[in-house]
């Protein structure tokens, strides 16, 4: 991250420079607002980083590039969340929207969601996901990629409707793609056995086994959680962690509040 630093004050510019280096300032260590409940994005997270989030320990890492990225994603989820509002209100198309990014859950497997939307179109309910994608991934898009159907399954398994439709859009020409994914009872199964595990290693107050024979590994090498997952902290460690990092947030916080006094 401290390369990524340097390089925003090396940047010859006015502005540029400026917004990464705040963007990138968003990155660190922290403890997470984390509700204590698996959200569907988990789904194909390792167990031993399931248990640092479940602890609330939340490390992000996200380049400022990245960033931008998925900003400009949520825009996308935006403009087409307000095209089905307009059709279900003018009541055309046969489109009935149900939900628009509600939170649903805990469900008795404590797990929380927020689809995008879940809808009714021509009498059949779907839950609809958004996505933006740059043009050559979308030229080679032949499906839902197998990570994010996991991800989608639990949509359904959370709303109770067996059906998602994924709707892709080229970042480059608006162009749409769409595909649609039924419910699989054994793949949500194997994901909710995963986070029992999870929740009972807890429980037990030890980390799951690492997954990663090493920190060179492609998987470590892409891990937030990598540098404290290969360091000798366990779970009680952890633990201290994550109070010491909430006590300093809620410092800085009253620190704020009585500059603005
Ligand atoms: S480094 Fe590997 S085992 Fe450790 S949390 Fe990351 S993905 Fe999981």
């Amino acid at each position: 991250m401290l390369k990524d630093i340097l390089q925003t004050h090396k940047q010859n510019t006015i502005l540029v420079g400026k917004i990464n280096r705040y963007l990138i300032s968003k990155n660190g260590t922290d403890a997470s607002h984390f509700d204590g409940t698996f959200h569907p994005s988990m789904a194909t997270s390792c167990k031993r980083q399931l248990a640092y989030v479940l602890l609330g320990l939340n490390i992000s890492n996200i380049g400022a590039k990245l960033r931008r990225i998925f900003d400009n994603g949520k825009y996308y989820h935006l403009r087409v969340q307000k095209y089905i509002k307009k059709m279900s209100k003018a009541g055309i198309y046969g489109i009935k929207l149900l939900t628009t990014e509600e939170r649903i859950g805990p469900t008795e497997d404590n797990i929380s969601s927020q689809p995008d939307q879940t809808l009714i179109i021509d009498g059949l309910k779907y839950v609809l996901e958004l996505k933006s994608i740059n043009d050559h991934g979308f030229k080679e898009l032949m499906g839902v990629s197998e990570g994010y159907t996991d991800q989608i399954q639990l949509y359904m398994h959370v709303t109770g409707i067996p059906r998602t439709l994924v709707l892709y859009e080229n970042k480059n020409d608006q162009e749409f793609k769409e595909y649609v994914i039924t419910y699989d009872a054994d793949t949500v199964r194997k994901i909710l056995d995963k986070f029992a595990s999870v929740t009972k290693a807890n429980k037990r107050e030890i980390l799951p086994e690492r997954e990663c024979k090493g920190e060179y590994e492609y998987k470590a090498k892409h891990c937030n959680y990598c540098s404290v997952c290969f360091s000798e902290a366990n779970f009680k460690d952890i633990v201290k962690m994550v109070k010491t990092l909430r006590e300093e947030k809620e410092k800085r916080k009253k620190d704020r509040a009585k500059e603005r006094e």
